[in-house]
């Protein structure tokens, strides 16, 4: 599935973003593959969150030890074009905590 959707929310939080895609089956596109049954799926999916979990007790650590080097801490630096004194306070209370540091927010 696409992570588009989820990748664009990140990013207007200003988050950094990866995706970890665990396969459960192979048989929508491996013709030779037998067909897989519901219990299957389940038990290749409570293997494959215990894998995610410990790729993130791993990569966590990892990752917060050191600092960013990307951009996407101020992904929204540019990208705020409105006065901000034209910014509804109703926007400004509900995007206070995204664009608060860029001089839209309530204080
Ligand atoms: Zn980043």
């Amino acid at each position: 599935m696409t992570q588009v959707t989820e990748a664009r929310l990140a990013r207007e939080a200003e988050l950094c973003y990866a995706c970890i895609a665990l396969v459960t089956d192979y048989d929508a596109w491996r013709e030779e593959e037998e067909g897989v049954d519901a219990a299957s799926v389940l038990e290749v999916m409570h293997a494959n969150v215990d894998k995610a979990q410990r790729l993130l007790r791993q990569v966590v650590p990892q990752l917060s030890a050191r600092p960013r080097a990307c951009a996407c801490g101020e992904a929204l630096k540019a990208a705020l074009y409105t006065a901000p004194e034209q910014v509804p306070q109703e926007a400004r209370e509900r995007l206070d905590l995204l664009v608060a540091k860029y001089g839209y927010g309530t204080a």
